[in-house]
């Protein structure tokens, strides 16, 4: 007899040591962030794109947020119009001397009349990224941060799904050298749409820490952030990323932001291994979100995506990734 219960006993025991490790591994997939959109299909930050997007059950999309003239909040990779919409043949005489077209010297009505396209680069005319939607072909628009967060959430309703968000704030600094508060105008649009909450299905994003942090202490930011993490030498904003990328930086980040978003190279050596930012990142933590995973563009060294997904999980350990191609992303996660 208690033979049978000492046998009935390690059966039951191990059935839960079976349970726990799958659970373990359950909870070791990847946030996928849907990077601009399912922007390896369809032009970058366009709705279509979005929508696509949300077709794969990712669990993140994104839009990048830039002001008009009329401080409207519209989703566009960066302050210039030039690299994804036909803005130069539309507008010819509305570029600055510096000869690009700012999102911020044309009004909502003039960009909605632009086609929104695959990223080009306005001095060499040249793709930004390997082929893919055929350039200039069928018709996209800009939308504006409202129309995204309506298409979001309206498909959520629709697919019985609760697929978040992932806005990143362009540019604070440069808006502010243009009189517009970007930070101050976007929280409201958010709250509005019930994502200023702690545990709302978000994560604010933003190149520039110092912004997250007034959001959070003087704005009345409740929400998930993450401050993304770039090189001094890219000029995404005037502070000192080698600062943030140090332990004092991140303890900095933890006491506003729940993640970071540094680019892969940020995360490695020169041999490629990891550098102990992630684990400095999760010993304060933080979250740890980097972009961005291209299949048709994969880090040196990678020749499949099932390949590089085993490397983010298994090597660096991170906690998700944005991607271009966030259907194959699922895959691997
Ligand atoms: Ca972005």
């Amino acid at each position: 007899m208690k033979e049978y219960l000492y046998n009935q006993l390690s059966r039951v025991l191990f059935i839960l040591l079976l349970l726990s490790f799958f659970a373990s591994c359950a909870s070791k997939q990847l946030t996928i962030i849907a990077h601009r959109g399912a922007s390896g299909y369809l032009p970058e930050h366009t709705l279509e794109s979005a929508a696509l997007a949300h077709s794969f059950g990712v669990d993140y999309i994104e839009p990048d947020i830039v002001l008009t003239r009329d401080s409207v909040p519209v989703i566009l990779h960066n302050i210039h119009l030039d690299q994804t919409t036909n803005v130069a043949r539309l507008f010819p005489r509305r570029k600055r001397v510096d000869g690009r077209y700012y999102v911020i010297d044309f009004t909502l009505d003039e960009i909605k009349k632009l086609s929104a396209m695959d990223s080009i680069d306005p001095k060499t005319q040249k793709l930004s990224y390997p082929p893919r939607f055929p350039y200039g072909k069928s018709q996209f628009r800009v939308p504006t941060l409202v129309e995204f967060i309506e298409l979001i959430q309206g498909l959520n309703k629709t697919r019985g799904t609760n697929i978040g968000i992932y806005p990143e704030l362009k540019a604070p600094e440069f808006h502010m050298s243009e009189g517009k508060d970007i930070a101050k105008i976007v929280l409201p649009v958010l709250e509005k749409y019930g994502y200023n909450q702690a545990s709302a299905n978000i994560f604010l994003q933003c190149f520039h820490p110092p912004t997250l942090r007034r959001m959070r202490e003087d704005l009345g930011a409740k929400m998930p952030m993450v401050a993304l993490l770039a090189e001094n030498s890219w000029k995404e904003s005037s502070v000192d990323y080698e600062y943030y990328k140090s332990r004092k930086g991140l303890e900095e980040i933890s006491q506003y932001a729940q993640g970071v978003g540094p680019w892969l190279g940020q995360l490695v050596d020169k041999a490629g291994k990891p550098n102990g930012l992630v684990k400095n990142a999760h010993a304060l933590g933080l979250k740890v979100h980097p972009y961005t995973h291209r299949s048709d563009n994969l880090p040196l060294g990678f020749k499949t995506d099932q390949e590089f997904f085993k490397f983010l999980k298994n090597s660096l350990e991170v906690d998700g990734i944005f991607s271009d191609f966030s259907d194959r992303a699922k895959l691997y996660r």
